[in-house]
């Protein structure tokens, strides 16, 4: 139990993989994605299709930027029998890793987050364009003012994997990430990621919380959860992906071991791939919205 399952295991993109549901009925799901980022259905879009499901609470958590919540919380108002929590998911580099936040129950107003969230929105679109001239070097000529357009808030991989795919240089969008934009790929540039305990500090000033989201990705998590729950860290993602019972079993004993709460959701970004996991397939059990949501006015103070 103390060894870490094989990080290439339950990987929320793997077309050969089914979806894995829990147990219990799915009422709640911390990890949505919309246009503001990379997914494909708009906020409002994204707000109708789950208030057609068996979910209660959702949180919007679009990568690094909070530019959906207002049209997602017009859209929820809709829906009296739904809860939307205002989130973002960030990028964070830690030791060798990249370690993705869920964070929830954020102030979007607030300066000093929003003025983190523009200077990394603007190193993704000079990173995204890079991108499309290596692409060029290889003979793939992408049209950027589409792709810009298409992306409208934060740039991301998807977007250039989807003018990839409407290329016709891949079959979908797993395979463009294979073939041109995982690390080791030619087209592959990183970008700018905020230290891991400079981000929790700014999740925490704008009155909210963090969790690790799918933490098979990231490395050696083991050596520093310790640390990151020092540092307020509320949670883990536990009910992720497409983890096994004995991924969920080990990341639910780092939880416990640390005194985090075992969140989860299905980072749903409609991207229409096989066996994608669609909401109300995967999340936590009910209550622990609340669970957070209790650690967020004690981080508050
Ligand atoms: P970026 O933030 O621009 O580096 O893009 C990373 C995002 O791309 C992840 O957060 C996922 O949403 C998505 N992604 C990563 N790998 C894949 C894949 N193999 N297939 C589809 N989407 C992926
Ligand atoms: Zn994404
Ligand atoms: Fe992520
Ligand atoms: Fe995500």
């Amino acid at each position: 139990m103390s060894i870490p399952p094989a990080r290439r295991r339950g990987a929320r993109h793997d077309p050969n993989v089914a979806p894995v549901t829990p147990p219990w009925p799915v009422y709640e799901d911390l990890h949505l994605h919309s246009t503001a980022s990379d997914g494909t259905l708009t906020p409002a879009q994204l707000i109708d299709r789950v208030a057609k499901t068996t979910l209660r609470v959702v949180a919007l958590t679009d990568h690094d930027t909070t530019s959906g919540l207002a049209e997602a919380t017009a859209a929820a108002a809709r829906y009296p029998h739904l809860t939307l929590i205002h989130g973002v998911e960030l990028s964070v580099a830690h030791l060798n890793s990249e370690i993705h936040l869920t964070c929830h129950f954020i102030d979007a107003g607030n300066a000093a987050l929003q003025d983190a969230l523009t200077r990394i929105v603007a190193d993704r679109a000079g990173r995204a364009r890079e991108m499309v001239s290596r692409l060029v070097d290889i003979g793939i000529e992408l049209d950027w003012d589409a792709i810009a357009d298409a992306a409208g808030g934060a740039i991301g991989r998807p977007h250039i994997g989807r003018a990839i795919v409407d290329a016709g240089h891949a079959t979908d969008l797993p395979d463009a990430f294979n073939r041109y934009l995982n690390p080791g790929q030619h087209a592959y540039v990183p970008r700018a990621k905020f230290d891991i305990f400079n981000a929790l500090d700014i999740v925490h000033q704008a009155g909210g919380i963090a969790t690790v989201a799918h933490p098979r990705t990231a490395r050696d998590l083991h050596s520093y959860i310790g640390k990151l729950a020092a540092a307020g860290l509320a949670g883990i993602e536990v009910f992720a992906e497409k983890y096994d019972a004995e991924q969920i079993a080990y990341y639910a004993q780092l939880a416990d071991r640390h005194g985090l709460v075992k969140s989860g959701g299905t980072d749903y970004h409609a991207n229409g791939n096989a066996n994608e996991t669609l909401p109300g397939m995967n999340g936590p059990p009910c209550g622990t919205a609340r669970q957070l949501r209790e650690r967020a006015g004690d981080s508050q103070g």
